[in-house]
């Protein structure tokens, strides 16, 4: 941790000296307790992680893990989906909101999602397009009281009054609960990142997390990831949590595609420095797009 967050910070050179120290402080610590003012909450969770053999497994459909009261992380059945994606639920005093619909269609998440709020509103929004995000979106479509957000720029910028794409910053206000919102397209052109002040959670997705990072537009991605960087090094970050898990435990050996067992997968939380150790790779790698994958200890870019 300490020396990433030291090699995080060595190539860039725009972070200040003070800031380093803090990321120097932050890795000495583990990273263990909340930033100062932040509502902290617990990722200590064995998730479910499929089977050799699915027709074995007992999973269920969902695991839902309670990060604090009113925070929960959701993961499909990697049996049901290889995709295994997270999904985020964040409830404030008046609303709520959930990232993503999932990888396959079926009404057991949002009949969650909606026992777990009760009769509050929900906003239903999408990090990305991509069809393992969005699985659900006629069963949270056809239930009362739920806002879905439609998977285009143009729909990402209405929900969140992003007056420019993708330079402008949105927001949304949930109770007592005041969510910034990113476009940081170049995964995917609809692609947004969401930063929890209450928690300091920041959510991004499929542009950041344990596992292949898939570029589509590559001058997108490296300025998205610029500006994501840049937002986040000004603002207090608990963890950077992504939309799956790909890496294995060891540094940069990654499960094939399509895996269905990861019985010795990464952890799903990554950190401040690991997006800035990202920023500065895309900015060492420059404006032209690599023509083979670089895998980093805890991600791989391959914009291939
Ligand atoms: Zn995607």
């Amino acid at each position: 941790m300490l020396e990433r967050a030291l090699r995080g910070t060595s190539v860039g050179g725009c972070l200040s000296a003070a800031r380093r120290a803090a990321l120097v402080v932050a890795a000495l610590a583990g990273c263990r307790a909340a930033a100062p003012g932040l509502v902290p909450g617990t990722l200590d969770v064995h998730w479910m992680h499929g089977a050799a053999d699915c027709h074995q497994n007992t999973d269920p459909e969902l695991q839902i893990h309670a990060y604090n009261a009113t925070t929960y992380i959701i993961r499909q059945n990697k049996c049901l989906t290889f995709e295994a994606p997270f999904i985020y639920l964040l409830i404030g005093t008046r609303s709520a909101l959930s990232l993503d619909t999932g990888a396959i269609e079926t009404p057991a998440l949002r009949d969650a999602i909606k026992r777990l709020i009760g009769d509050k509103p929900l906003l239903a929004a999408h990090s990305h397009g991509h069809g393992d995000h969005k699985a659900s979106d006629a069963p949270f479509a056809a239930a009362a009281g739920v806002t879905l957000v439609a998977n285009t720029p143009a729909g990402q910028q209405a929900a969140f009054g992003i007056a420019a794409w993708p330079d402008g910053l949105g927001h949304a206000e949930l109770g007592d609960r005041p969510l910034d919102v990113l476009a940081i397209p170049g995964h995917e052109a609809s692609h947004i990142a969401i930063y929890d002040r209450q928690t300091g959670l920041l959510l991004t997705g499929d542009s950041l997390y344990p596992g292949l990072l898939f570029i589509r537009d590559w001058t997108a991605y490296c300025a998205s990831i610029h500006r994501l960087a840049q937002f986040a090094n000004a603002h207090p970050i608990a963890h950077v949590l992504g939309a799956h898990i790909e890496m294995t435990s060891k540094p940069k050996v990654v499960y094939p595609y399509g895996t269905i067992y990861q019985p010795d997968e990464h952890a799903l939380a990554l950190t401040l420095a690991q997006l800035i150790e990202l920023d500065d790779a895309l900015i060492q790698l420059g404006p032209t797009k690599p023509t083979q994958a670089i895998a980093h200890d805890d991600f791989v870019i391959d914009p291939t």
